[in-house]
């Protein structure tokens, strides 16, 4: 985007480029550019460096040791990061839960817990939705219930991405039944390891696995592991949400793709010319650029407000969330357009950086498929296009 930069925004662009030059392992951009499937530990290792330099959490308030980067700021670490082939940071701790400890923890919560995410050393995950509450999320019916110091924790929770990576996960719970549906939830913090916790794993149709399910069966959790209030866990619950929706915009990832789409189109050849020179789909390609710069200055807008206080409104952050979807997807059709019948062939090898077969196709052509699939997800999690429809309805136009 042609935003004008400030002096020591430019400055900043600049030391960031040179961090990442500096910085990321080549064996995990190497990844990330031929889009091969990435693991904890290189989620980890990317994140341990962000971290010893304060950049995995470079939102966060000062108060919280975080940089209190501006929005312009991490608009720019995010666009460079799509650029430079960093991997997808894992939001769960700094953007999701490190949030609400900051906010309504106590002391000893931001103690013990704060450090550890700011220095990425432990992973998190989110417990929210359950077989029979995703979109209707106040019906979830895992119980918390009370056993002194304790409660102790029944249930089921499913789609828990990366639990069987995680060291924690945050939990929507019942802790009574009330006439409301959202009365009576707690926001739990629930270390993985402890007794009574299983997971299962939920396999995705390419062979990859993300997903599962995690059962609790008398799984026995400090009261001091509450956030806030007994019963308020909904007002948590939504603060969190809002964050969420901001970095479904995916600005990361749409960077990085539309520069995908750009170098395949390149290659790729339409009539014995370069596709990119093929009017039409050259036009596809403006079309869906001119939407993703909508989209930037909607999310700078928005975090601009954040940081001055402004709550970003249930409807602002699903617009946002359902643009970054709509985009992200468009352009990940346009990528398996571009590549054509190179795409077809399933290369689990490749994909998964496991074997030693050899390559069908252009060293781009593994995963354009596995890709588009994938992130058909991205309109279900986070909250579903319905949903947000349903709430900017509501709250924007008032219906
Ligand atoms: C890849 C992936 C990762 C996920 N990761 C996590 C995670 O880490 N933690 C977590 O807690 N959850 C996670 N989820 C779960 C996700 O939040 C839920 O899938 C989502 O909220 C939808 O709930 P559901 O699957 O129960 O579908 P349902 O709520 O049953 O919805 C089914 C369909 O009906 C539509 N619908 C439902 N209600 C309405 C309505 N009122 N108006 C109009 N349409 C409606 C929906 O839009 C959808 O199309 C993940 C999901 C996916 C796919």
């Amino acid at each position: 985007m042609e935003l004008t930069l400030s002096l020591q925004e430019q400055a900043f662009a600049h030391e960031v480029r040179a961090f990442i030059t500096g910085n990321l392992p080549v064996d995990i951009e190497k990844k990330v550019r031929l889009d091969h499937h990435i693991e904890r530990d290189d989620h980890m290792r990317w994140q341990q460096i962000l971290g010893q330099r304060g950049w995995f959490t470079g939102a966060w308030p000062r108060e919280h040791d975080g940089h209190a980067w501006t929005a312009v700021q991490s608009y720019i670490f995010n666009t460079i990061a799509g650029e430079m082939n960093c991997p997808e940071l894992q939001v769960f701790g700094p953007s999701m839960v490190g949030p609400v400890i900051y906010t309504y923890g106590t002391p000893e919560q931001k103690a013990e817990h704060l450090p550890k995410i700011r220095d990425s050393s432990v992973f998190w995950c989110q417990g929210y939705s359950e077989p029979a509450a995703g979109s209707d999320l106040a019906a979830l019916s895992t119980r918390a219930d009370d056993d002194g110091d304790y409660y102790l924790v029944n249930g089921q929770k499913i789609w828990t991405s990366y639990a069987h990576w995680a060291d924690w996960i945050f939990c929507l719970v019942r802790t009574s039944r009330e006439e409301r549906n959202q009365r009576g939830i707690s926001f739990l913090l629930i270390d993985m390891k402890t007794p009574g916790i299983e997971v299962q794993p939920i396999r995705m149709m390419d062979g990859s696995h993300s997903l599962n399910a995690v059962f609790f069966t008398n799984v026995r959790v400090p009261k001091h592991n509450r956030i806030g209030e007994e019963g308020k866990g909904w007002t948590y619950a939504k603060f969190l949400l809002e964050h969420e929706r901001v970095e479904n915009a995916n600005l990361r990832f749409i960077t990085q793709e539309l520069l995908k789409l750009r170098r395949i189109a390149s290659t790729a050849k339409s009539k014995s010319r370069p596709l990119i020179d093929d009017p039409l789909f050259s036009a596809k390609v403006s079309a869906v650029e001119a939407q993703f710069k909508t989209l930037e200055v909607g999310v700078l807008r928005l975090l601009s407000n954040i940081q001055a206080g402004v709550p970003a409104g249930a409807g602002a952050s699903s617009f946002i969330k359902v643009r970054g979807t709509e985009i992200a997807q468009r352009v990940l059709e346009l990528i398996l357009e571009a590549t054509g019948p190179d795409a077809q062939p399933y290369q689990p090898e490749l994909l998964f950086g496991t074997g030693t077969a050899e390559l069908i196709g252009p060293d781009h052509s593994v995963t354009p498929a596995s890709s588009y699939f994938w992130r058909r997800a991205m309109t279900i999690y986070g909250g579903s296009t319905e949903i947000q429809k349903n709430i900017m309805a509501k709250h924007v136009l008032g219906l």
